[in-house]
């Protein structure tokens, strides 16, 4: 379906308001100016800051907001109330949306009036608002059930008195794209007009896009889909599928999987592994087929370059991988197999992965090494830690051999994990100045005793490697894997293994 005179699609943002509006989140003052900060740097056209009559921290926040004087225009979310506008007015904000309920169970079930009398209302609030130098978009609250023919007159009321634009709510995403479709047309015949959809059928870019296709020149969305009950429809998704399906370029596009992460960590909503745009595998390749397939041709498995989105194609190893994803793997590490112990190493994947298991690059390298037969002397090997916390300063002891050489030394931290590493390379001296360049902790089961499994990466020297260790002490797992992973840094270096200080 063409979509034509789409030169002007807009991108409004309500993460801060529609989104924040999801079960358990809450956005403080300061989260909310960093995510304002990332949207303005995604090239979003409108950002909905909160609703000003919330409280006064929700006040604090929006003016936070205004403060930075974006590009962007900011708004508050506004009830049909004079009230409203006037603590949207105190925040300094750059427009509003008004709220009028449109369908009979609004007018008469919740607010408990009558259809003349909202229109009377939305004249009012409009000239009231815009004698303020507000910009307006009145919002038909649950227009998909609302008599589309009263839908169309409080809006033509709305734009009589002086409101920029309108807005189709798909409130309780109620709606399918060609419902969607022919109230937006009917609107757009009035004026500017909004797409506002959720996600309770799984339609909201579906009807977002129906929207656009009907004249809809600003649409809103949230980052991640957050929002009430099944969300918001997905900024990320709206603006892929806009550019990437229709050629309709709308925001930075390299600059939303940022964006998706920075809403997961201040909301704590985790990304699902299998969203578009942002999930965890959106880009990544284990099946056997596709990892060969993605070798040959970067485009095989995939609709467009991970890089768009801001984002690395990766290629996991597990159940499904094939020969040609170990011997990528392998490559990288620079470890050589012929062909025979390539099949050998990849049925050992495929079989940890059966197992449920992730493979890790210490895992692989494990496996290679007992398959190709040169199993080598360890380098580093940890053969004792002992860790003390409580106390006024957590400290830890190590015992390891470096080279042969025996090493005992000790460290402080902020905690026993802390002074243990630090007691680690105090024992391996200048050689373990490689970097850590991640740190994660994964709790395997529920409780206190719970298995963690602690993954790091180190890099030396442009070298970098990937260790995942789980034992049920946390200090321990974290040591072990440090070791072993400075372990395979060092390996080929026996010049730097020369202590340093004595
Ligand atoms: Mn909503």
């Amino acid at each position: 379906m063409p979509l034509e005179d789409t030169s002007t699609v807009e991108i409004l943002d309500t993460t801060l308001r529609d989104g924040e509006q999801a079960p358990g989140v809450s956005l403080s003052p300061a989260q909310k100016v960093d995510i304002a900060r990332a949207l303005e740097r995604a090239g979003v056209d409108v950002i909905e800051a909160g609703s000003a009559c919330t409280g006064a921290g929700e006040r604090e926040a929006i003016s936070r907001v205004t403060d930075l004087e974006l590009d962007a225009t900011v708004t508050s979310f506004c009830r049909g109330l004079e009230g409203d506008i006037e603590l949207a007015l105190e925040c300094d904000v750059d427009g509003v949306h008004l709220v009028v309920p449109a369908s009979d169970r609004h007018v008469e079930g919740k607010v408990g009036t009558t259809r003349e009398d909202v229109l009377e209302m939305t004249a009012e609030l409009v000239e009231y608002a815009t004698a303020h130098g507000l910009w307006v978009e009145v919002i038909g609250e649950d227009g998909s059930r609302a008599d589309l023919d009263f839908l169309e007159d409080v809006m033509a009321t709305a734009l009589d008195a002086g409101a920029d634009r309108t807005c189709f709510a798909d409130t309780v995403g109620h709606a399918g794209p060609e419902q969607t479709a022919e109230a937006v047309a009917r609107l757009a015949a009035l004026g500017p007009v909004s797409a506002h959809t959720h996600d309770d059928l799984g339609l909201g870019v579906a009807n977002a896009l129906a929207a656009v296709q009907s004249g809809a020149s600003l649409v809103h969305c949230t980052v991640n889909g957050l929002g009430e009950r099944a969300g918001n429809v997905a900024l990320e998704e709206v603006a892929i599928a806009l550019e990437h399906v229709y050629g309709v370029e709308t925001v930075a596009l390299e600059e939303l999987y940022d964006l998706a992460q920075l809403v997961a960590r201040s909301t704590g909503v985790e990304l699902p592994p299998n969203k578009a745009v942002i999930g965890q595998n959106a880009f990544t390749h284990e099946s056997g087929i596709h990892t060969d397939g993605t070798l040959k041709d970067d485009k095989m498995y995939e609709p467009y370059p991970p890089e768009t989105v801001g984002r690395e194609r990766r290629l996991a190893l597990g159940k499904h991988t094939g020969r040609a994803g170990v011997r990528a793997a392998l490559e990288e590490h620079d470890v050589g197999a012929t062909d025979e112990q390539v099949a050998a190493i990849a049925t050992r994947v495929t079989e940890l992965g059966d197992k449920g298991k992730r493979v890790t690059d210490a895992d692989l390298l494990a496996i290679a090494e007992d398959v190709t037969g040169n199993d080598r002397d360890r380098t580093v090997e940890l053969l004792d830690l002992t860790a003390v916390s409580g106390g006024e300063v957590p400290t830890a002891s190590v015992r390891l051999t470096v080279g042969g050489d025996e090493r005992v030394a000790s460290g402080t931290g902020s905690g026993p994990v802390d002074a243990a590493v630090s007691a680690v390379r105090s024992a391996i001296g200048s050689a373990a100045d490689a970097d850590l360049e991640a740190y994660h902790v994964d709790a395997v089961t529920g409780g206190t005793d719970a298995v963690v499994t602690v993954e790091v990466t180190m890099t030396r020297n442009d070298r970098s490697v990937t260790v995942a260790r789980s034992e049920s002490d946390i200090t321990n797992a974290s040591v072990h894997a440090m070791v072993d992973a400075l372990d395979r840094l060092l390996e080929d270096d026996t010049q730097a293994l020369t202590p340093a200080d004595d």
